[in-house]
């Protein structure tokens, strides 16, 4: 098989212009193309009035040989990789150990699924409810204000991205072509099949919900066990090496393989592996405020005439600004068509973040504008100070909410001029439970505050109307990645805890759904091979 990569169509092409361009490209005959499949479909929106169509084929021809021969030297002429997955191990029939996953989110549900794949019988470990139940539950804490601490948008079965754009793509190096084993079984689990080559794909919240319930019952059919409503409380170690864990029901649990894939939000967790001795550092995120405009202005910004093209779909953005004071403010987790959600797990406190439909048919777009920070500048001292400073600005965000759980808001104008906002103009807010207009000038430090008054303007320079008087801020975005890191050597393990795999967002070694499940999958398969090595 052959791959061809950039190979550009105007939007409108017809059906047949792909197979006449790969003849067109190689200069055959049409009868000697067999069969082509596209393998990554993009689109360049650069020239709003001629945007353009990039696709990356895989095509069967006559004598393959030849021609890749011809075309040794065009970078876009190659042998299509064999992106299949192969499995590092299979368990022996006879195996008593079980390993034990902790967390259901991307990263635990992959690492529990190849590890089942491959016969090792795992225990998965659930804080949260399944996904149905902690769905009532969070639609409850959005339309009624009762949050519940241990299912929520960050707790629970299918992890921080369950309520969520579904966003799949990522841009960590995978040679491996691990991401496609991710899709792959994604596309099983009853995913759209186009998000095996739109070069952008996303999912939307209610398809994972059901997806997260198929991939859930095969592992249990492959002889996993998922436990919900069961946190871990306390992790045993024996000279460095782990020997059990003790569950919120007060079980305890005997084990010396333990995939810890908590997630960014397990303040709790993270605590209680720091007071163990397990080595944690402190890491850089960011915090900012979601942004809302309407929808149609990005699209009519992006595309043009084209938009409303069913083909380009809604509009997004990636920015990003280096400001005068040396921060850097960019665009995040960008929601087209989407609604902006109440992501607090903690009482008394208000976090934003973004989900999307599949259809992404909602009228505003949002995303997050944040300032990265560090912990040298902005939290020294303690591995977990980063946790402190995100409870202050969520307790911040949350008294000037109102402290019912409305968040603060303001209009961009407003927000720019440093005045409080009254009334709200031509972009409806979409967050529940409500917000309340205030003036966000003071809910983040005065170095973040500058550093997005200086961006907004500059992103308006690539998105006309982004400073827009009446679009919306909503706060805060304190969620946006892990504030520490739990060092892990070559082995996965843990720096100074044997048996101990941190792995995902957590731990700091993913941003997003798929780096989750990739760091998922190489977390079973360095567990799987420790196992043998020690079987
Ligand atoms: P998580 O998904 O956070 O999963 C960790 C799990 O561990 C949780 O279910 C938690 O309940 C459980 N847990 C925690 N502590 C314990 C304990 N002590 N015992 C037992 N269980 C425990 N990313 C994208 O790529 N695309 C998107 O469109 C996107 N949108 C998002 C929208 C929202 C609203 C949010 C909150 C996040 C979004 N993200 C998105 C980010 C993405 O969800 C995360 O990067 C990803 O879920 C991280 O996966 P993870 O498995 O490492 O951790």
């Amino acid at each position: 098989m052959i791959r061809l990569t950039e190979i550009k169509l105007p939007l409108d092409h017809n059906e047949d212009a792909i197979g006449q361009a790969i003849v067109d490209k190689l200069k055959i005959k049409p009868e000697q193309l067999h069969s082509y499949n596209v393998f990554k479909r993009g689109y360049d929106a650069r020239k709003k009035t001629a945007i353009l169509l990039i696709y990356t084929l895989d095509i069967e021809v006559d004598n393959e040989e030849a021609l890749l021969n011809t075309f040794s030297k065009d970078q876009h002429v190659k042998p299509a990789p064999d992106t299949s997955y192969k499995f590092v191990a299979q368990a022996p029939a006879n195996i008593t150990e079980r390993p034990v996953v902790i967390g259901f989110g991307p990263c635990g549900l992959f690492a529990g699924l190849v590890l089942a794949q491959m016969g090792f019988n795992p225990i998965i470990l659930e804080r949260g409810k399944e996904v149905r139940e902690r769905t009532k539950d969070t639609f409850g804490f959005w339309r009624k204000r009762t949050l519940n601490t241990e299912s929520n948008v960050q707790f629970g079965e299918g992890g921080a991205g369950t309520f969520s754009d579904g966003k799949l793509y990522s841009q960590v190096k995978d040679p491996k072509h691990y991401g496609r084993k991710v899709i792959t079984e994604f596309v099983e689990a009853g995913a759209p099949d186009e998000i095996l080559y739109v070069s952008k794909p996303h999912i939307g919240t209610f398809k994972l919900v059901t997806m997260i319930e198929k991939m859930r019952a095969r592992i249990i059919e492959l002889g996993g066990e998922i436990r919900f409503s069961t946190r871990v409380d306390d992790i045993h170690l024996d000279d460095g090496q782990v020997t059990g864990l003790t569950l919120s029901n007060g079980e305890k649990l005997d084990t010396r393989h333990v995939v810890l894939a908590v997630g960014h939000s397990a303040r709790d967790t993270f605590k209680m592996i720091h007071d163990k001795g397990i080595y944690v550092e402190a890491k850089p995120f960011s915090v900012g405020f979601r942004i809302e405009h309407k929808q149609s202005m990005i699209d009519e910004c992006r595309f043009g005439d084209n938009a409303g093209n069913p083909i380009l779909g809604s509009a997004d953005y990636k920015l990003v600004h280096h400001c005068d004071n040396g921060r850097t403010v960019y665009s995040f987790c960008m929601c087209p068509g989407g609604t902006v959600v109440a992501a607090t797990s903690e009482e008394g406190r208000v976090v934003t973040n973004g989900m999307s439909q599949y259809s992404r048919s909602e009228r505003n777009a949002n995303s997050a504008i944040v300032v990265g920070i560090n912990p040298e500048k902005d939290f020294p001292g303690h591995p977990l100070a980063g946790i402190d400073l995100q409870r202050k600005l969520e307790e911040q965000a949350y008294a000037l909410g109102g402290s019912n759980y409305d968040a603060p808001a303001q209009l961009i104008g407003d927000f720019l001029k440093g005045k409080p906002s009254g009334n709200i103009g031509g972009v409806e807010p979409s967050y529940t439970p409500g917000i309340k207009l205030t003036d966000l000038g003071k809910v983040l430090p005065q170095f973040a505050i500058d550093a997005i008054r200086e961006a907004i303007p500059a992103f308006n320079k690539q998105i006309r109307g982004f400073s827009t008087n009446d679009g919306l801020l909503t706060g805060v975005e304190t969620r946006t990645s892990s504030p520490i890191s739990i060092k892990r050597d070559k082995s996965f393990q843990s720096i100074n805890t044997k048996g101990l795999y941190p792995a995902g967002e957590g731990a700091g070694y993913a941003g997003g759904i798929l780096s989750a499940g990739i760091d998922g999958i190489k977390a079973a398969e360095a567990v799987a091979l420790s196992m043998l090595e020690n079987a």
